[in-house]
């Protein structure tokens, strides 16, 4: 999913810098040009990735990291803090009028999920006790009233939309009556959902604009597609010199962009990422945090672990040799670990079934399905060295403690892991061996 390869590439870049004791100016420079390669890599904009990369080598090569007792985690954490200030610093939430309603108004270009964010956000508004009013202001596409009268429904919302006769056509106009209309029946909050294009154009910026003027909302929510790439930059600067936004909603984030709109648009625009979408299910929204989106990109835990590793002794590449060499067989935790990440996509599976009425048969089958259990075996995996992913014969008693104490599990957990994946491997044996395999606890077949 969205960040998955910038996550590898930095984890690897900080697995190369692991095993230094004192960085050298080189050390660090090579380390700040492959963050720079990987972030351009995942599409984040050039002026962003310049900025970055400069405060990353400044610090790293000052003296809060020659000083530091361990240079390369100083350095993962410089970079996890710089990454947070490029997503925004702080946390930021929705703003309310002092005297109701807030009027927030969404804007972006078309198919950015802005009609499906007003469905998510009035959901999200409910479940606080407030009472928002959907309104109907993009009346460029034939369908679009229609899909925003099917959103609201799902949320359970209000909608004001254009009655034939009144002011069809004129976008302005029902934006207006439609604030109007939810300060007489006293809803607390309103949601304009505007007109966008697939390209940014002079006639659409001047409506959403000509809808700001007329409405002056406390929010202008700029949506914007995740899977955008190279593009937000000038997107999110069309819209603010033309509408201008208080915050920003990424969309798609559960698709596979690369996160590069993520990373560039809060720090070009200087305006917060306010929610962040990921899916087309109504709750399928969150607040955005900065330093969690920091951490999920960096997968800190993964990059600290490696880095504690740093201090064991023996050499990786000479027992990989021999590990190769030993290996008879080819499955291995590594493929294991493969197969766990195809499994866990079977989560978003279950959420997806919930929502499709008739499912419930279905879904109690899913219910048996433990992510959490998936999770548990990918951190005691992800705790091992390759050598003994390849090889877990080569694990030892101390080898195990450490492997548990690092994943957070007991030696009971290794152990049974271990177990596990032994007699998954046999089992994989039999079956190249075109026998049939002997599943215990399933009986004879
Ligand atoms: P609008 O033209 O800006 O109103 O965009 P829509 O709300 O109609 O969304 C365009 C398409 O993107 C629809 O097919 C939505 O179901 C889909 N979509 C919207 N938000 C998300 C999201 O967060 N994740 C995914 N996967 N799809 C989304």
């Amino acid at each position: 999913a969205t960040f998955g390869t910038l996550s590898d590439r930095l984890t690897e870049t900080f697995r190369n810098l692991r095993t230094k004791g004192k960085l050298s100016p080189a050390d660090v420079d090579g380390t700040v040009r492959e963050i720079r390669r990987a972030l351009l890599d995942a599409d984040v904009a050039l002026v962003v990735v310049k900025d970055f990369t400069s405060r990353v080598r400044e610090r790293a090569l000052g003296d809060e990291v020659s000083k530091a007792l361990n240079p390369a985690q100083q350095v993962v954490q410089i970079v996890n803090e710089e990454l947070v200030a490029i997503l925004g610093g702080q946390q930021r939430r929705l703003e309310f009028a002092k005297t109701p309603p807030t009027v927030i108004m969404l804007a972006g270009l078309q198919g950015s999920g802005k009609t499906t964010f007003a469905g998510k956000l009035a959901r999200m508004l409910e479940k606080d006790g407030h009472t928002p009013l959907l309104v109907a202001a993009d009346l460029q596409r034939p369908n679009a009233v229609n899909q925003l009268q099917v959103v609201a429904e799902r949320a359970g919302a209000a909608i004001f939309a254009p009655q034939p006769g009144n002011g069809v056509g004129d976008p302005v106009r029902v934006s207006k009556d439609g604030v109007e209309y939810a300060r007489q029946k006293q809803y607390d909050t309103v949601i304009i959902d505007t007109a966008g294009r697939l390209g940014v154009d002079a006639e659409l910026m001047k409506q959403a604009a000509d809808i700001r003027k007329a409405t002056n909302p406390d929010e202008v929510l700029f949506v914007i597609d995740a899977m955008i790439g190279q593009d937000a930059v000038s997107t999110a600067k069309a819209f603010q010199d033309g509408v201008d936004f208080t915050g920003v909603v990424l969309s798609k984030l559960d698709g596979d962009a690369r996160g590069g709109a993520a990373l560039s648009v809060a720090s070009v625009t200087g305006r917060p990422i306010i929610f962040a979408s990921n899916g087309e299910g109504l709750d399928d929204v969150e607040a955005f945090h900065p330093d969690r989106m920091a951490s999920r990109i960096l997968d800190l835990g993964d990059i600290l672990t490696l880095i504690e590793q740093a201090q064991q002794t023996f050499d990786e590449a000479e027992a990989m040799k021999v590990a190769e060499k030993l290996a008879s067989e080819t499955f291995t935790l590594e493929d294991f670990l493969e197969q766990m990440q195809q499994m866990k996509k079977m989560g978003s599976m279950k959420k997806m079934l919930g929502m499709l009425p008739g499912m419930g048969g279905m879904k109690d089958q899913l219910d048996n399905f433990d992510e959490r259990e998936i999770d548990r075996t990918e951190a005691i995996i992800r705790s091992m060295t390759v050598v003994e992913r390849r090889n877990p014969k080569v694990l030892n008693g101390s080898r195990r403690l450490r492997i548990a104490r690092g994943s957070g599990m007991t030696v009971t957990d290794v152990n049974q892991l271990v177990q596990r994946f032994d007699q998954a491997a046999k089992m994989m044996k039999t079956v190249a061996k075109g026998g049939m395999p002997n599943i215990p606890g399933m009986g004879p077949v």
